[in-house]
């Protein structure tokens, strides 16, 4: 409590892409195991609320108020359901991710509804000024410890860092940066970690808002003339959105990124390891050290434990 004896309500934003989840039924249950994990080890203090933000559809959104009136009924901290209308939200986007999408995008074109894969690339300037910071989270995933303790990771990030994300778990930009590679064989793009640079994971996100904002370098970077120059620069083509931006840009400025231990993303796809790329695989894949956060990627189950 403050002086004035009123609670503080410290916020912690969350945030969940929830579109077309009333016609699969696979994403209702990843939904379910992701907001039940949550709950069960959720742990925040007197006078802290999670703030759950849902960007979705009308369909969607009825389903997803019913569904986590059950989800939420063990919660034993305060939360906030927000949800947001997605074609809202896609109005705002698409002016600023317009020039990104074909390069970043599946398909020749660009498309309007495609904007809102890069939600997280331009978050800072749709939300409210008085939004510093949120956590943006995929619905396949399986939490293993206290969600307060990722937010705690945003007080490590070091001057200059405005994003923290985790490393990809997959040689995918070993194989989308293969002409870089072969034009620059001492690169250190697409190798794997530690000494490499394999790409980021959208799956897990921490955007410091108020640092994003704030970062001269990293608005620069969002304008359609710098995004040519590095697409050349690196001759990227991709269609997974914001991650395969983000992973762009940090091979550039990889200051930019606050590296967030592999446990808190640890991804289970293992797709690469039977297309072409299974003497590698094992470099990318593991992950030492514990599990925070469970990512079953491409439709990967995810262990019982
Ligand atoms: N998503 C959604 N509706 C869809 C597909 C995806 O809302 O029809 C959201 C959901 O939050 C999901 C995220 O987009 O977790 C990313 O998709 P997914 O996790 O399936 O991709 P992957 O991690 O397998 O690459
Ligand atoms: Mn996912």
């Amino acid at each position: 409590k403050r002086e004035g004896g009123e609670p503080t309500n410290q916020r912690y934003h969350a945030l969940m892409m929830f579109t077309k989840v009333d016609r699969s039924r696979s994403l209702q249950d990843k939904f379910r195991l992701a907001m039940l994990s949550m709950v069960k080890h959720g742990r925040f203090l007197e006078g802290e609320v999670l703030v759950l933000h849902f960007v979705s559809d009308q369909a969607s959104q009825e389903l997803g108020e019913k569904m986590l009136q059950e989800f939420l009924v063990d919660a034993t901290f305060k939360y906030e359901v927000l949800f947001h209308d997605v074609v809202v939200l896609t109005q705002k986007l698409f002016p600023i991710v317009e020039a990104m999408q074909k390069h970043f995008s599946a398909g020749s074109g660009a498309y309007y509804s495609d904007a809102i894969f890069f939600l997280s690339v331009a978050m800072h300037h749709i939300m409210p000024e008085s939004l510093t910071r949120i956590v943006q989270l995929d619905l396949d995933l399986k939490y293993r410890t206290n969600i307060r303790d990722l937010f705690q990771e945003f007080d490590q990030f070091p001057p200059g860092a405005v994003i923290g994300i985790t490393r990809e778990m997959q040689p995918v930009y070993r194989h989308t940066f293969w002409q870089y590679r072969k034009e620059n064989p001492q690169t250190k793009v697409g190798e794997p970690a530690p000494d490499g640079l394999p790409g980021f994971n959208s799956g897990v996100m921490l955007l410091d808002l108020e640092a994003m904002r704030a970062s001269a370098l990293y608005n620069q970077l969002l304008k359609p003339s710098n995004v040519a120059k590095l697409t050349d620069q690196y001759r990227f083509r991709g269609h997974l959105g914001d991650q395969d931006f983000f992973t762009m840009i940090g091979m550039e400025h990889p200051e930019l990124f606050y590296s967030l231990a592999c446990g808190w993303n640890r991804q289970l796809c293992t797709w690469w390891r039977d297309h072409g790329y299974g003497d590698v695989f094992q470099l990318y894949y593991r992950c030492d050290g514990p599990v925070y956060i469970y990512h079953g990627n491409c439709n990967s189950p995810i262990p019982d434990d």
